[in-house]
C-alpha cells in the first residue's frame, strides 16, 4: 500500500471498533473456560483453534463457519483465532491483528487490544504471534490438550511447540509430558445445554417451522393457480424465512425431495417438477447464532392425502409419538429407536409391506430386523452446535457382559453395549420413516412413497419437549394449513 493510501485509509478506519458482542454473554463463556479448566489437571494447557476458511473455487471462498468448541468457549466469530486456556483458569486469545486496509475489503477486526473486554479473555495476542508465544505458555507445563484429528496439521503444530520446549531442556525449563484430546471433555460439556443454548435451539426451530409452513402453503398454492413448481422453488422459500429472520445460514444442505426422490436419504433439493398428487419430504433447518435446528415434514404437494400415502404417514406418525413418549430423564438413548421400530414393524405388518407368512409376527419382524428394506437409518442423533452434534452415545464408564451377535442384516459380530442415559438438557431429533422402493412383494399401491417426521426434543425433568412444533405433524393440520 502507497504511503499516502495507508494515511487515508487510517484517517477513516483506524477508530473503528467491532461492538457488536454481546457483554451479557462474556460471563457465560468464562464459566465455560472454567469449567473446562478445573478438568485439565494441575499443569494442563489446553489449546482449542477456530476452524480454517476454506476456497470454493478460485478468489470465492464458502461462507465462514467458526468451529463449534472454539465458539462454545470464546462466542468469537472471526477465522484465524486460536484460544489456550491454562489449568489455572488464564486465558490467552490469539487473534486477527487491526489492519486498516483488510478491514476494508473484509470486515472489522475485534484485534488483541479489544479482545479481552469485548469476550472476558485475560490476554490476547496477535495471531502471528502464535508460534513465539506457545512454547513460553507450554513451559513447566504438564500436559498439552488439544483436538484430535479435527485440524489438518494441528498435532504438528503441536510438535513444533513441544520440540522448542525440550530445546530448552538444559536450562531447566520442562516439557508436556503427555498429549489428550481436548474433545472428550468437550463432548460431554456440550452433550447438555444450558438456558441459553435452550433459548437458542428453540428460536432456531420456531424459524425453521415457519420456513417448512411457508414452502407447504407455496407448493399448494402454485400447483391450484396450476403453475409449474419445482423443488428448487420450495427451497427458495425455506432460504428466505431462514434470513428474513435473522438465521445466519442452513444448518445443513435442505432436503426437498419430490415424489420417488424421497427414498433417497440424502437428496438435495434440485430441479425436479412437484407434481399435484405426489408426497413433498423436507428436511431442513436453520442454524441461528451457531446453533442448528433440524426438521423434516412430509405433505402432498396439493394438500390433500391420497389413501396409501395418508395409511403410512399416520404409521410414522404413531411410531414419532412413541419416540417422543420414551424420551425422558433415566431413559436410555436407543430407548426412541426401539419405541419407533416396533410401531414402524408392526404397521408394515399391518399394510402387507411385510407379509405374516413370510416374516411372522412383531417380534420375529424386530428379531431379524426385516423392516430394514424400509426403515433403514437411527431414529435419532443429538443436536446442538452442529447438527450432529458431539458426545458419546454410549454410557461411560458402563462396562458390559452380553456377548457379542451377528447384525442380522449385515452379518457383523456387533457387541450390544449400554447406549447412553438421557438426562435434563439433553437435545436430540426423533425422526422415524418409511421408504418403499418398487420391489417384488411390496404392494404397487405404495410403491415410491418416501416418509420422514423429524422434530427436536429437549430432555426435561419429566420428559421432553418439542421445540419444532410450530409447524404441524397431524395430517389433518396439515391439509388445513396448506387449504388456507
Ligand atoms: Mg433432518
Ligand atoms: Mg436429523
Amino acid at each position: 500500500m502507497s504511503p499516502c493510501l495507508a494515511k487515508v485509509l487510517s484517517s477513516q478506519q483506524c477508530g473503528q471498533v467491532d461492538d457488536s458482542y454481546n457483554p451479557d454473554m462474556t460471563s457465560i463463556y468464562a464459566k465455560r473456560r472454567a469449567a473446562l479448566a478445573a478438568q485439565l489437571g494441575a499443569g494442563g494447557v489446553a489449546i482449542i483453534p477456530t476452524a480454517p476458511e476454506r476456497s470454493r473455487n478460485r478468489d470465492a471462498d464458502f461462507p465462514y463457519r467458526h468451529d463449534s468448541y472454539f465458539y462454545y468457549l470464546t462466542g468469537f466469530t472471526e477465522p484465524n483465532a486460536c484460544l489456550v486456556l491454562a489449568a489455572n483458569g488464564h486465558s490467552s486469545l490469539f487473534c486477527q491483528p487491526k489492519d486498516v486496509e483488510r478491514e476494508i475489503w473484509d470486515g472489522i477486526r475485534l484485534g488483541p487490544q479489544a479482545a479481552p473486554s469485548a469476550l472476558g479473555v485475560n490476554s490476547a495476542h496477535s495471531i502471528g504471534e502464535l508460534d513465539k508465544e506457545l512454547p513460553k505458555l507450554l513451559e513447566n507445563q504438564t500436559s498439552v490438550w488439544f483436538p484430535f484429528a479435527t485440524h489438518d496439521g494441528l498435532s504438528a503444530q503441536v510438535e513444533g511447540w513441544l520440540n522448542q520446549v525440550r530445546g530448552r531442556a538444559r536450562m531447566g525449563v520442562s516439557c508436556p509430558a503427555t498429549q489428550q484430546d481436548v474433545c472428550s471433555l468437550l463432548d460431554e460439556m456440550r452433550l447438555v445445554k444450558d438456558a441459553t443454548e435452550q433459548d437458542t435451539m428453540r428460536r432456531a426451530a420456531r424459524i425453521s417451522a415457519g420456513a417448512h409452513v411457508r414452502a407447504m402453503q407455496l407448493s399448494a398454492r402454485m400447483l391450484r393457480q396450476g403453475q409449474a413448481v419445482h423443488e428448487f422453488h420450495l427451497e427458495a422459500e425455506l432460504l428466505h424465512e431462514f434470513r428474513l429472520h435473522g438465521a445466519q445460514f442452513p444448518a445443513y444442505t435442505s432436503i426437498v425431495a419430490a415424489g420417488a426422490n424421497a427414498c433417497v436419504l440424502h437428496y438435495r433439493a434440485d430441479t425436479a417438477p412437484v407434481r399435484d398428487g405426489e408426497l413433498v419430504l423436507i428436511d431442513a433447518g436453520c442454524e441461528l447464532d451457531g446453533y442448528a435446528s433440524d426438521i423434516t415434514r412430509t405433505f402432498p404437494a396439493n394438500g390433500r392425502f391420497g389413501g396409501p400415502q395418508r395409511a403410512l404417514y399416520d404409521i410414522v406418525l404413531a411410531a414419532q409419538i412413541a419416540a417422543a413418549d420414551a424420551t425422558q430423564p433415566g431413559a436410555r438413548f436407543n430407548d426412541p429407536h426401539e419405541a419407533a421400530v416396533k410401531v414402524l414393524s408392526q404397521g408394515l405388518l399391518d399394510t402387507g409391506l411385510l407379509s405374516h407368512d413370510k416374516h411372522g409376527l412383531l417380534d420375529d419382524v424386530l428379531e431379524k430386523k426385516a423392516y430394514f428394506p424400509f426403515y433403514m437409518h437411527r431414529t435419532s442423533h443429538w443436536l446442538g452446535m452442529d447438527v450432529h452434534d458431539c458426545g458419546s452415545y454410549i454410557e461411560p464408564g458402563e462396562a458390559t457382559s452380553a456377548p457379542a451377535k451377528a447384525d442380522p442384516v449385515t452379518g457383523a459380530m456387533v457387541q450390544p453395549r449400554p447406549s447412553r442415559v438421557l438426562r435434563e438438557g439433553m437435545v436430540l431429533t426423533l425422526e422415524p420413516g418409511l421408504y418403499v422402493r418398487p420391489a417384488d412383494g411390496v404392494p404397487e399401491a405404495f410403491w415410491n412413497i418416501g416418509i420422514r417426521i423429524e422434530d427436536d426434543a429437549i430432555v426435561t425433568a419429566n420428559g421432553c419437549e418439542l421445540i419444532s412444533r410450530g409447524v404441524p405433524v397431524d395430517p389433518d393440520e396439515i391439509e388445513a394449513l396448506m387449504r388456507g
